[in-house]
């Protein structure tokens, strides 16, 4: 893509009122746009990187959960609300229909899910069973100050899975926590993400976050090292010890986290309300068993800006970076178009700055960006036939001959 073609402006400028560090760096560069305290539009950079969480989050369910894709409404009945005794749940937005009849926006698709797995389970061929969905959630949250990490619409992927009972929802369960720890990995926040250990709530004795260690985290986490799980805050009173090791709350360390994901064993919890059951195998009628398991898709892009970014900007791992090549021009030259050519055919997506500014405005600008790799073709590099490369990680250029540019790339990206 030619940058001299972007309807997107980047701003140089802080973003006066704006606290959180992932919308400051993600509105100055370009990638979404705010139109209300937690409310975002997702500008094409922004869509891109977004897109590509989505499709490692897919890839990730699909194979390590054989689980299928649906897309459930987001308008609900709050009829179904009230079979699950959720109606009163403040973070519900309602809405009336026309001719009569009560809505709510959807929050999470427990409600809907299990009324529409009903017409299609009836008997233990049926199970297990794991649908998920990658779609927009609504929430009327208190607080929305912390950029895209909290919204009050916002990208969720929520899996159900349905099982005869609990043995084969805690295999299932089990893993689940793999397949999350593989995203994070690839999400380029694993090694700060950590199993946490939660209170049930109503559904079941314990529940799993996924925490990810940062500042500007909402949840207080506590930290076994050793056994790289944390503890919630919630739950270290009840029980104020590692959950593997047990080694006691003064050893470990207390750090600042935000939740980018939890799984839940819900057991009959909504199975129940809407009497979802399933022959056995000796005839008898029994509930399903079910599980749910939540990332927080665009909270999970606000993480990895809160984490990766440095002074002067956004540092996209490479497996979601909006681009993988950002070509600057310096002069207007042929060259710059040649190698830009030669990389696309080469299958990267590769972003050239063929604009006018100065090489000052457009290092900055490329820096605030966070493309992997830049590559700088002047007139001066020219003279002996050659470009400039760096990664956004690292300080110095290296030279590199253009003829050798394509499978450089290819080799230290
Ligand atoms: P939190 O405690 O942060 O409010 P939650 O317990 O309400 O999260 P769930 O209802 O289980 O979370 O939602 C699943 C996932 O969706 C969470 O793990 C989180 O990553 C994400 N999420 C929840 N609320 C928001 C929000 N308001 N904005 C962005 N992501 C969210
Ligand atoms: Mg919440």
């Amino acid at each position: 893509m030619r940058q001299s073609s972007f309807f997107i402006r980047t701003k140089k400028e802080e973003i006066k009122g704006e606290p959180s560090l992932n919308a400051q760096l993600l509105l100055r560069g370009g990638f979404v746009n705010k139109e209300m305290a937690g409310v975002y539009s997702y500008l094409p950079m922004g869509l891109k990187v977004l897109k590509k969480i989505e499709n490692i989050i897919r890839e990730e369910m699909r194979t390590k959960l054989g689980a299928q894709e649906v897309l459930m409404p987001a308008l609900h009945p709050l009829e179904n609300y009230k079979a699950t005794g959720r109606s009163e749940m403040d973070v519900l937005f309602h809405t009336d229909l026309n001719g009569g009849g009560k809505l709510v926006l959807g929050q999470s698709h427990e409600e809907i899910v299990v009324p529409l797995l009903k017409k299609f389970i009836s008997s233990y061929r049926d199970l297990p069973l794991g649908v998920f969905q990658i779609q927009t959630k609504f929430r009327n949250e208190l607080r929305a100050k912390s950029g895209i990490l909290r919204g009050r619409e916002f990208l969720m992927k929520d899996l159900y899975s349905f099982h005869e009972d609990e043995e084969c929802l805690a295999e299932y369960y089990e893993r689940s926590k793999e397949a999350y720890h593989s995203i994070f990995n690839r999400l380029g926040i694993g090694d700060r993400t950590y199993l946490t250990f939660a209170s049930g709530g109503t559904f079941s004795d314990y529940s799993h976050e996924f925490q990810t260690i940062t500042e500007s985290g909402e949840d207080d986490v506590y930290l076994c090292k050793e056994c790289n799980v944390g503890i919630n805050e919630e739950i270290i009173e009840e029980n104020p010890c590692c959950p593997s090791c047990e080694k006691n709350k003064n050893e470990l360390r207390k750090e600042r986290a935000i939740e980018v994901g939890n799984i839940f064993p819900l057991n009959t919890r909504f199975s129940d309300p809407f009497s979802l059951t399933y022959k056995s195998k000796n005839g008898e009628e029994r509930p399903v068993f079910m599980g749910c398991y939540g990332i927080g898709v665009s909270r999970a892009m606000g993480a990895v800006v809160e984490i990766l970014s440095d002074e002067k900007g956004i540092v996209w791992p490479k497996e979601i970076s909006p681009f993988s090549v950002h070509i600057i021009s310096l002069e207007k030259n042929e060259e710059a178009e040649k190698i830009y050519q030669k990389l696309i055919d080469a299958g990267m997506e590769v972003l050239l700055d063929d604009r006018d500014s100065s090489p000052g405005e457009k290092f900055a600008e490329s820096d605030l960006m966070g493309i992997p790799v830049r590559i700088v073709v002047s007139e001066k590099t020219l003279r002996s036939d050659s470009v400039e490369f760096k990664k956004r990680t690292e300080k110095e250029a290296e030279l590199i001959k253009i003829e050798e540019i394509v499978s450089y790339v290819e080799q230290n990206i």
